[in-house]
């Protein structure tokens, strides 16, 4: 004995298993997303910002983000913010079903902490480059490229001691120092105060 016909395909509940008035094949599948998403992109790096920090562009991350303000049984996400096209990947019983939306992205310009601090000569740390010249020289152009892509170098000044650079950020140096696995000397000076917070510069020595 069947009461359920399903209204699409006419197969019965006695076949089939119902969810509201259609059969599971028929049913509509639940998905709520957004007609538009926004996030804060730098327009003179390019770079993002997700939470409190500045990261470089990337997709996957956004993809991320945007699920999160989707509903529905989202197993998966791909999001291209260049089209807007949107793949949603939803499990319904035993089989994922793919649903394509668009969705608009729309970036809001805004100049990241970096971009507006590298024209006006600000840096937090120097680090110190002492040792034989070549060695400076090797290990200047290390840090250059590894440095460029977290913050920025506001100077490089050549001494007859060696080398000092100074850069944007302490807490970028203090990440591509820890990852190069380099042993550093480190002073903190007290260099004055903003809206109540104490401000510091850092210098870093290193020996080559
Ligand atoms: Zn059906
Ligand atoms: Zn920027």
């Amino acid at each position: 004995m069947h009461n359920l016909v399903c209204p699409r395909c006419g197969t019965t509940n006695d076949r089939e298993e119902f969810a509201g008035p259609f059969c599971l094949q028929c049913a509509p599948i639940k998905l709520i997303c957004p007609k538009e998403f926004s996030i804060e992109v730098c327009p003179k790096c390019g770079r993002m910002r997700v939470a409190r920090e500045w990261i470089r562009f990337d997709p996957q991350i956004i993809a991320k983000l945007l699920k999160r303000k989707c509903k529905g049984k989202i197993e998966k996400m791909e999001y291209d913010p260049h089209s807007g096209k949107a793949a949603f990947f939803i499990t319904r019983e035993n089989s994922l079903i793919r649903l394509e939306r668009t969705i608009k992205f729309a970036p809001i310009k805004n100049i990241c902490v970096d971009c507006s601090r590298r024209g006006s000569n600000y840096f937090e740390s120097i680090i110190q480059l002492r040792g034989r010249p070549e060695r400076i020289a090797k290990y200047e152009k290390l840090l250059t490229s590894s440095l460029s892509e977290s913050t920025f170098i506001t100077k490089s000044e050549q001494l007859k001691e060696g080398k000092d650079l100074y850069v944007g950020s302490s807490k970028a140096v203090i990440a591509v120092l820890n990852e190069l696995g380099m042993k550093v000397t480190i002073t903190r000076t007290l260099h004055g105060q903003k809206q109540g917070k104490r401000l510091y510069r850092t210098t870093f020595l290193l020996r080559l």
